[in-house]
């Protein structure tokens, strides 16, 4: 009782609106007062996602915790307006996902970004290790239930916990585990590229509609601020019309056993891999589809890492409207990812680093009273992994398409497999026009609608 007065008396009366008064109404002193330190910590953090935005708001709906606090503003209103706090869901409320493969992506990126996961929760992995899905289990308290091989994972069909299935694997294993997860009743959040051409592509598609299951691709940077305000700025002609996008995307890949430089588990190299971007976003940004394609291919002769996929494909892509995406993806040289919008009327905008985990910028030029002046108009650093994973469980909770379904990555693998076809014929090659903008996309969601 007395930890509990303590607790109250930091509650200063008045302080952002939120009151011990108000704290009491909400919590239950009766409540709290057989509770322990422990579980008081969590009273208090369950009180302040209760409390109503206002002091004189008594409405508190089911839902409100994930409207967000406020609290007074201290800056000076001429500065830039802060955004709102996170307003998570209750843990009990989110969308339960079980991430397959435990390699740098998983490790590195996903598990950390589900911190910032308003909707998502960890409760499953699957790996071929059992020491290492073990001590990652730990590390994220994940119960020994939801630990997984590859030969049990089909057991994942009674776990409750589990309604998404994450595929973080080479990619020739995604159809497998697509259509692995489909069968067991799960949705599916599949790393890109999907899978390793188009037919895979289509299985999946169908496995996943015959199961009355969602399938997502990560195609992480339409979820990502900076590149969706370079899409307003494309499709509101913000500088005219783009009519050339020049998108670059290289690292140099080391050890050359590694499965991303093996045909049979990736599919190709650069292209699919890390040029995927390039192909993606030129799509993104205009909404249109190419109708024409032209590629050249290189690899540096003897190099031990190039024996079975390709090193470096130049390609460009044409566009109904005429606007034309030029293309550059390597693996054979230093790190360089980004894009660069060019418009016809005093302007030029797009991103560096555009492709990258993090730090991804926006930038461009613009002539302002006769002058060119370079400009940095950032839309803020988010976690773009946290904003597609969270897509994806409210597409399960409010049960829509996903805006990345399977036909979105299948479209990738049709214009990869036309971009091979004219590297090896040094041919352009023509592709089936598509009128319809966004043709294979998702209904856009709310966060995402232009502005
Ligand atoms: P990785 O090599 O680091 O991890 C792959 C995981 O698969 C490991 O845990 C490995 O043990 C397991 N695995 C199972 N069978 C395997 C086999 N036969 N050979 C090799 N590994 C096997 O790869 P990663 O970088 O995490 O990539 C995994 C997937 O995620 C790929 O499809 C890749 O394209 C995609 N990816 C996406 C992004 C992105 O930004 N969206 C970034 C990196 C990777």
């Amino acid at each position: 009782m007395k930890d509990l007065d303590n607790i109250l008396n930091t509650l200063t009366e008045g302080e952002d609106g939120y009151t011990r008064r108000t704290f009491l109404a909400n919590t239950g002193k009766g409540i709290l007062a057989a509770a322990t330190l422990g579980s008081l910590a969590a009273c208090d953090t369950n009180a302040q996602q209760k409390a109503p935005t206002s002091p004189t708001d008594k409405d508190v709906h089911a839902n409100s915790i994930t409207e967000p606090i406020e609290l007074k503003e201290i800056a000076d209103p001429s500065e830039k307006k802060k955004e709102p706090f996170p307003a998570p869901e209750a843990p009990d409320k989110r969308v339960g996902f079980a991430l397959v493969g435990l390699g740098n992506l998983t490790l590195g990126e996903l598990l950390p970004a589900f911190g910032n996961c308003k909707y998502a929760k960890v409760t499953a992995l699957v790996s071929g290790n059992p020491e290492k899905a073990q001590k990652v289990a730990k590390q994220y308290g994940i119960p020994d239930k939801g630990i997984y091989n590859y030969q049990n994972f089909d057991n994942i069909k009674n776990n409750p916990d589990v309604q998404v299935v994450y595929i973080v694997l080479p990619n020739s294993m995604h159809e497998e585990f697509t259509v692995r997860s489909a069968n067991a009743g799960k949705h599916v959040l599949c790393e890109k590229p999907m899978s390793v051409n188009s037919e895979s592509a289509q299985r999946m598609i169908n496995a996943c509609e015959k199961a009355g299951k969602k399938l997502m691709i990560a195609y992480r940077i339409q979820y990502e601020p900076n590149n969706q305000k370079a899409k307003e700025w494309t499709r509101n002609k913000k500088m005219g019309t783009v009519k050339i996008i020049d998108a670059i995307n290289t690292q140099n890949q080391g050890e050359p056993g590694q499965w991303r430089l093996k045909k049979a588990l990736a599919g190709g190299g650069s292209l699919p891999d890390i040029g995927l971007y390039c192909l993606n976003t030129a799509r993104y940004l205009l909404g249109e589809e190419p109708v024409q394609v032209n590629a050249t291919l290189f690899n540096t002769p003897n190099d031990p890492r190039f024996k079975e996929v390709e090193e470096t494909v130049f390609f460009q892509l044409q566009f109904p409207s005429g606007a034309l995406a030029n293309c550059t993806t390597s693996y054979g040289v230093h790190e360089s990812k980004r894009y660069r919008c060019h418009a016809d009327k005093g302007g030029y905008f797009g991103l560096d680093p555009a492709f990258s985990y993090h730090g991804l910028r926006m930038e461009g030029s613009q002539v302002q009273d006769g002058m060119e002046v370079k400009i940095n108009p950032s839309a803020g650093d988010k976690n773009q992994f946290a904003l597609e994973i969270d897509h994806m469980a409210r597409c399960v909770t409010e049960n829509k398409k996903p805006y990345t379904p399977g036909e979105e990555g299948l479209q990738d693998h049709v214009i990869m497999e036309a971009i091979y076809e004219s590297a090896k014929t040094g041919k352009p090659v023509k592709l089936k026009k598509i009128d319809k903008i966004d043709a294979f996309r998702g209904t856009t969601p709310d966060e995402l609608q232009i502005s």
